[in-house]
């Protein structure tokens, strides 16, 4: 019996294989793990450099942390401000500390 592989779109509009029998596939993870000839790891995701997360095209497919890459696209949707961003871990930090509370914390210790 011959196997038809169905892709569809999952709820975040991301494009999903599915090969009867087999677990799903996210398309976007395989061609970036592609792009970059390995696997990628379990804290790392897709970015759609140009936010369209149907484009899979390589050119449009880079590697990021995951809380970062989160917060990043908060920052452009206008959810976050760079100024709650911590400059030293790139998590996030109230509005007027200079950094976040675990590394002023760090900070400190150090000296
Ligand atoms: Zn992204
Ligand atoms: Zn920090």
């Amino acid at each position: 019996m011959v196997r038809t592989p169905i892709i569809f779109e999952d709820k975040d509009k991301y494009l999903i294989l599915k090969d009867t029998g087999r677990s799903l596939l996210k398309i976007h993870r395989l061609l970036l793990e592609f792009k970059l000839g390995r696997k990628l790891k379990p804290n790392e995701v897709t970015h759609h450099i140009n936010e369209d997360k149907q484009d899979n095209r390589l050119e449009n497919l880079e590697v990021r942390e995951k809380g970062k890459h989160q917060r990043q696209h908060q920052i452009k949707k206008g959810l976050l401000s760079e100024k709650q961003i911590c400059p030293k871990c790139k998590g996030k930090k109230g509005y007027v500390a200079k950094l976040c509370f675990k590394c002023y914390h760090k900070n400190r210790g150090n000296k």
